[in-house]
């Protein structure tokens, strides 16, 4: 007897679970524990986690994904969704996954300015499909990120000020729910379920395409300024400066990095500790460059990319990793950044810290993140002002402590700046604060709706 029938064998005496028909019952394919394709299907951005669910699903379709819910529910088994692995925050060792990297189809309607996208579908093919057009979705910093995952968590990107989170944008989606059944969710077909996925992240079903907005952006001015170390202080003082009467349409971020001393990365950046300043602007390059004009004359820039752009170099602006590794993000929200949060914040993180986090950003929020579509929506953190996102590397052996360690002494730095509520993609793992009460319990009423047998356990056990 092969290994694989060995292991496929030892499932069905330990569980009854009938592969075979669920592998009749749908067109991609279903691996177990054994098989070659097993792990590979699994894989995802973040390798910080190995999954060893007792089925993977490689859905093609609703129909697939429809039949992988059945299955599951009928064994008793729970579902959880793997895109592409960038929300990975704990092993999945149990359950049916489906996996929707098939489910990777864009059709950008220019006249309706929409984007009817597929489940699996990541940002850098939105942007790609829309540019043509003078499109843009509002999407986040990184191309390699899924944008269903991304949409049911709000999403915080670089136009976040201009445009809002981008769940805003999300005009209607078609989804399988806890019962296998495939329905609507628009303002018209159930508005409640939109609502829900406009911010509520997990436990509404398995999303096979969703349909968004598209905004006209005839300009665009952005890119990334990177300061040397010395510069840290400084431009760091200066941007929380700027973000105290920054008009509406300018969304800055930073980050202060600590670059790796690999040979992969250019001997300037190698081993340094660095501070990046992001700039997006969607409008007159001219008034772009006159507003960061105070952040330039701080200090010369190592590099300085910030530039007319064409729609389809938006991932410039944060140049966001898209090689998979072993990480681990823990987020949190800031009321707002006054002189004092800065000096805490040089203290614990900046360049004469020796701290393990590759990266500790800063995002400035306000204008239109304040304001909520006319429906309403899900999305906790509305009324916070930045977010901090605090980035370990976990490719070194043995270094979770020191990563965590780091994490808890940034937080408590920033203890008296942190919101009380923070917004689900950026808290990383499912928390109490990462909506608003009123908003969980209503949450959770449409979950009970939408998946009366609780087929997909996101809250309260999180994973
Ligand atoms: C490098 C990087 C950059 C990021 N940039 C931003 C940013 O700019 N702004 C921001 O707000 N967030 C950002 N994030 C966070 C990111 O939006 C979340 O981690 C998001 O959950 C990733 O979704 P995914 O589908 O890519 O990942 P996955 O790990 O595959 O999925 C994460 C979760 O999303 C849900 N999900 C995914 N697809 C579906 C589906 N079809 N149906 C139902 N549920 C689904 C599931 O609950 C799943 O567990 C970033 C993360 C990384 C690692």
């Amino acid at each position: 007897m092969s290994a694989v029938l060995s292991t496929l064998g030892a499932m069905v005496d330990a569980a009854p679970l009938d592969v075979h028909a669920l592998r009749s019952a749908v067109s991609g394919p279903v691996l177990v524990p054994g098989e070659p394709s097993f792990a590979e299907e699994l894989e995802g951005f973040n390798r910080a986690h190995t999954h060893t669910p007792a089925v993977v699903v490689g859905a093609t379709d609703a129909a697939d994904v429809a039949a992988a819910v059945r299955f599951a529910r009928d064994a008793g088994l729970p579902v959880r969704v793997l895109a592409t692995g960038h929300g990975s925050h704990a092993a999945i060792g149990d359950g049916v996954v489906i996996t929707t990297g098939r489910l990777d189809s864009v059709s950008v309607d220019a006249d309706a300015r929409t984007a009817t996208v597929g489940g699996g579908a990541s940002w850098a093919s939105v942007v790609a499909a829309a540019a043509p057009h003078g499109l843009a979705p509002i999407a986040g910093s990184a191309p390699t990120v899924g944008v269903v995952g991304y949409l049911l968590g709000g999403g915080l990107g670089p136009f976040a000020r201009s445009h809002g989170f981008s769940s805003d944008f999300v005009r209607s989606a078609t989804v399988v729910t806890g019962t296998g059944d495939i329905v609507q969710a628009s303002a018209d077909a159930d508005a409640e379920l939109l609502w829900a996925l406009r911010g509520g992240k997990g436990g509404l079903g398995v999303v096979v395409s969703i349909t968004i907005d598209l905004v006209p952006m005839p300009e665009l001015y952005g890119g990334n300024i990177l300061f040397p170390t010395e510069a840290i202080a400084p431009v760091l003082r200066a941007w929380a400066a700027l973000t105290t009467d920054a008009p509406p349409e300018l969304s800055t971020s930073v980050a202060i990095v600590r670059f790796p001393p690999i040979e992969q990365l250019p001997p300037f950046l190698r081993g340094q500790t660095l501070l990046a300043l992001r700039v997006a602007y969607p409008a007159a390059a001219s008034e772009g460059e006159r507003l960061i004009a105070p952040l330039r004359a701080v200090a010369p820039a190592l590099a300085d990319t910030v530039r007319p752009l064409r729609l389809d170099e938006v991932a410039s602006i944060h140049n966001d990793p898209t090689d998979p590794g072993a990480s681990t993000t823990t987020g949190a929200m800031l009321d707002l950044l006054d002189a004092d949060a800065v000096e805490a914040l040089l203290d614990v993180a900046g360049p004469g810290e020796e701290l393990r986090l590759v990266a500790v950003e800063l995002r400035h929020l306000g204008a239109a993140t304040h304001e909520d579509v006319p429906a309403g929506s899900a999305v906790g953190g509305r009324g916070a002002g930045f977010t901090l996102a605090l980035i370990g590397s976990l490719m070194q052996p043995g270094v979770e402590g020191e990563v965590a360690a780091a994490t808890d002494a940034v937080l408590a730095a920033l203890a008296p700046w942190i919101s009380a509520e923070t917004t689900i993609n950026f808290a990383g793992a499912p928390v109490d604060a990462a909506w608003p009460a009123d908003v969980r319990t209503h949450l959770d009423a449409v979950r009970r709706r939408v998946d009366p047998d609780g087929v997909f356990p996101y809250w309260p056990a999180g994973a």
